[in-house]
């Protein structure tokens, strides 16, 4: 067959251990036979990260915003241990976290259904997008202990000099209070993204928050999306016959249990961040969940939402085989090529990541799995094989719809 083409590069930053593996594979047998892969490449493993002093990590993000699309593998993120066992200069940020900085961007997770692996919930039929707002609240919130007969108050100086307080509590006891915070600017980006997100993907949107008790602070972010979305995305939302609406989270929670699914659900940053993990678990394995970074410009990241599977790999370095799914690596290239179909018009590429996706599920369909989720498995004895032999799989399907 002739390759099909590719007329923008799509940003590709490669990561550490078993991931970095699979990444290869995958490209090598399920992409590069098929597609002639353009891409701009930023190595953001942890070693070359340490070698660049972190540059390339923000020259990726740039890279990014430049072109609109990209794909990136799983990444360490340093800790103490990770100081010694790669010899680091420093201990550099969390990339994803200096890339999100960058884009100002949401990121939004969704699992991948396949028949044969039910979720938890009898309901859900279709994939339960998450959005979390990854800024703020009490992630960044200043907290103390204070003694019995302590007032406290919150005090506002502003730029002139006024000063404005507010009582919390008189302690008659010891205590604990906490101070945060959102800005203005990111509940609007946070809006942006997920109002965009919802268009492109074309599901309806559901925003909660717990508005009736903290009525400015959750109320400023009730009315930031209402006046966004009556401004800038109404009409298209209209026109695309899709929703939007604000419910109390109490509500909301109700509302997903009995749902079929098939919706975005954004949530203030501590709400996504136990939501996510919740709706996660129901529906299976983190190996099956990706993670797409979006702007409010409408700049796209795809990634797995798992890590660097650390464990797999050093059973790899001691040469054995490992059973590690590649299922949502494969699914952040198909994100990634879908969207670069789209934004560049080559609907050849489009039905490629179509295919790549269903020759995907097809293997996991008729019985063939990686070790995760042959546990998970519902549709009698499921075949146990190595992430190599179960991408040769993919491939031999893939090369059936274009031989
Ligand atoms: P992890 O890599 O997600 O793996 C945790 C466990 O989940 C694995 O040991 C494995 O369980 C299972 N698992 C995850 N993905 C799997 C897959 N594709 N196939 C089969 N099983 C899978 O999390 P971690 O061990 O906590 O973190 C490892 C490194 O990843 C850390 O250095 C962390 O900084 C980094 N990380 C990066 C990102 C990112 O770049 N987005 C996100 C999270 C973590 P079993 O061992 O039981 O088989
Ligand atoms: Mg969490």
């Amino acid at each position: 067959m002739e390759k099909i083409k590719m007329t923008t590069p799509l940003v590709e930053m490669d990561g550490d251990e078993m991931t970095r593996i699979l990444w290869k594979e995958i490209k090598e047998k399920l992409i590069e036979p098929f597609v002639e892969l353009k891409t701009e490449y930023y190595d953001l493993g942890l070693p070359n990260r340490d070698a660049t002093g972190d540059q390339v990590t923000h020259d990726a993000a740039a890279a990014n915003k430049k072109y609109g699309v990209g794909v990136k593998c799983a990444t360490i993120t340093p800790n103490a241990a990770r100081m010694t066992e790669y010899n680091l200069h420093e201990m550099w940020k969390s990339p994803n976290g200096t890339i999100r900085a960058a884009l100002d961007g949401t990121v939004f997770r969704a699992p991948i259904l396949v028949d044969g692996i039910s979720p938890v919930v009898r309901t859900w039929k279709k994939p339960i997008t998450i959005a979390r707002h990854a800024y703020g609240d009490v992630y960044k919130a200043a907290e103390m202990r204070v003694e019995a007969g302590s007032k406290a108050e919150l005090t506002v100086t502003s730029k002139y000099g006024g000063i404005s307080k507010e009582l919390i509590y008189d302690f008659e006891c010891g205590g604990v209070l906490t101070g945060q915070y959102n800005k203005d600017s990111s509940i609007e980006s946070f809006a942006r993204s997920c109002f965009a997100y919802a268009l492109s993907t074309h599901q309806d949107l559901w925003f909660s928050a717990k508005d009736t008790i903290a009525k400015k602070y959750d109320g400023t972010f009730r009315d930031t999306f209402q006046r966004i979305y009556d401004e800038e995305y109404r009409a298209q939302f209209e026109a695309a016959g899709l929703t939007y609406f604000y419910t109390l989270i109490d509500d909301a929670v109700a509302r997903v249990i009995r749902s079929e699914g098939g919706f975005i659900w954004a949530l203030k940053n501590y709400d996504g961040d136990v939501m996510s993990d919740m709706v996660s678990t129901a529906f299976g394995s983190l190996a099956m969940m990706t993670s797409v970074l979006v702007s409010p410009e409408g700049n796209f990241e795809y990634e797995a939402a798992h890590g660097t599977v650390t464990r797999h790999y050093y059973k790899y370095l001691k040469g054995e085989e490992t059973s590690t799914n590649p299922i949502a690596t494969i699914f952040a290239w198909s994100g990634a090529l879908r969207k670069r179909g789209e934004k560049d018009g080559l609907p050849e590429l489009q039905t490629f990541a179509d295919r790549l996706e269903q020759a995907s599920l097809d293997v996991i369909r008729e019985g063939t799995m990686t070790g995760d989720l042959c546990l998970l498995w519902e549709k009698g004895e499921a075949r146990k094989v190595t992430s190599a032999e179960f991408m040769d799989n993919i491939a031999e399907k893939l090369h059936a719809y274009y031989n």
